[in-house]
């Protein structure tokens, strides 16, 4: 007798419902006869492996509009709102904003979370706050830390030290954002700076590069160039990259092959650069987003992050990559009938390789982790951004949200309506 099995339940690609067995927090074959303490119906509801959030800012959520608003919603503002909020800081504060976050991410689906924390302060409150949570939080949404230097490395006095003990401390990540340092040579040192820090540490490296809508930001080529040079293939990041998507196209050309070969991940993050990019342009106003369908053509991973969660840049969000999967559905052209599909492998099968997370996707002798939509497929798993009906780890349910019951009244007689296609209603 197994612990749990879950009656037509539809993975990710399959064309019908299977079943699916789970004993002692493991996916096994089924049993025969299917005998289980709980057997649970899933009706054909789609099954993929968690969520993985692969970039957000979690030291910053829920902070909108402290100490002020961001009048503006421009990324300058959203800095300058961002360095005052940091003085009231404390280990308390951040935590109980990131713990109510965190259970809005399960409950959404995600397991696994890559967070950039600052660094750009000499107490390193937030990264010795989300140290303790990394430790609380372990087995149900893991969390890895990126130690992100938001005023620079070399251009923030005393960046290079404190980017060195947010390491030392137990950061998983070395970050950077070279585009924000006062001179391009500035930007190349601090990428290298990072890379060796990196490999000092035996740690991964994921850079907020190029997110700018200016065309000469091309500190992209840098990572390219050290991740080859130092075979660090797999383990690096670059996140944002929006001024890719105003290189010329004979520069575009061989700087995605290069990612390629590099075998960089990348990462879009298309709620927040949706809002903040194009804000020098009067018309038409860029999009903002780096080459996604371009990268993916060429082989390259491609993740999409949430970034921020009612922080001073993105006042939106409740934490769910379906919803940013959703917009980048729409901003980065990827309607077409082979493209809607590929969203949802971008906020689970790719960040999990992005990260590095072992153990990940369904199969016997796995770990029973697994989220079920209310939905039954991928396409109506993205367009009706539909609720999470529960969510497994190691085989226990840690989140549920009962599907709503909606109705109309047609002619004078009520008649439920499920928004599916293929049902009545
Ligand atoms: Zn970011």
């Amino acid at each position: 007798m197994i612990d749990l099995l879950l009656r037509n339940a539809r993975p990710v690609g399959a064309t019908e419902p299977v079943d699916l067995a789970v004993d002692g927090g493991r996916l096994v074959p089924l049993p025969p006869g299917g005998e289980a303490r709980e057997r649970i119906a899933l009706r054909g509801r789609l099954v993929p492996p968690p969520l993985v959030e692969p970039h957000i800012h979690l030291d910053a959520v829920l902070t909108v509009g402290q100490p002020r608003d961001n009048v503006s919603g421009s990324l300058f503002e959203g800095i300058a709102v961002w360095a005052d909020r940091v003085k009231s800081l404390t280990v308390a504060d951040v935590q109980s904003r990131v713990r109510q976050v965190l259970r809005w991410q399960l409950a959404n689906g995600v397991q696994h979370v890559r967070s950039h924390v600052d660094v750009c302060d000499s107490e390193l409150t937030a990264l010795r706050a989300l140290l303790e949570l990394r430790e609380e939080a372990a087995g149900q949404v893991d969390l890895q830390l990126v130690a992100f230097p938001q005023l620079g490395i070399l251009s923030f006095d005393g960046g290079r030290e404190l980017m060195r003990k947010a390491v030392a401390l137990g950061a998983d990540v070395v970050g950077g954002i070279p585009h924000y340092e006062l001179t391009r040579e500035d930007g190349v040192a601090s990428v290298i700076y990072a890379f060796d820090l990196a490999e000092e540490f035996g740690a991964r490296v994921d850079i907020h590069c190029d997110e700018t809508d200016d065309d000469h930001s091309r500190f992209i080529e840098v990572m390219v160039a050290e991740t080859i040079r130092r075979g660090m293939s797999g383990r690096v990041t670059a996140s944002h990259t929006t001024a890719m998507h105003s290189y010329n196209a004979a520069y575009a050309y061989r700087l995605v092959s290069n990612i390629a070969r590099a075998g960089l991940h990348m990462v879009t993050n298309p709620l927040d650069n949706a809002v903040l990019q194009g804000r020098f342009d009067t018309g038409p106003i860029r999009r903002g987003h780096t080459r996604v369908k371009q990268l993916q053509e060429a082989g390259v991973n491609v993740c999409i992050g949430h970034d921020s969660v009612m922080d001073p840049w993105y006042p939106l969000g409740y934490g769910d990559p379906v919803q940013a999967a959703f917009v980048l559905a729409h901003l980065g052209h990827m309607s077409g009938a082979a493209e809607l599909p590929r969203l949802l492998d971008m906020v689970t099968a790719n960040p999990a390789a992005a990260l590095g997370v072992e153990d990940y996707g369904l199969r016997e002798g796995g770990s029973a982790d697994l989220v079920v939509f209310g939905a039954p497929t991928d396409v109506d798993a993205i367009r009706l951004v539909a609720p999470r009906h529960l969510v497994l780890r190691g085989g226990r349910i840690v989140a549920r949200t009962e599907p709503a019951q909606t109705s109309v009244v047609w002619d004078g007689v009520e008649e439920s309506v499920t928004f599916l296609r293929d049902t009545r209603g």
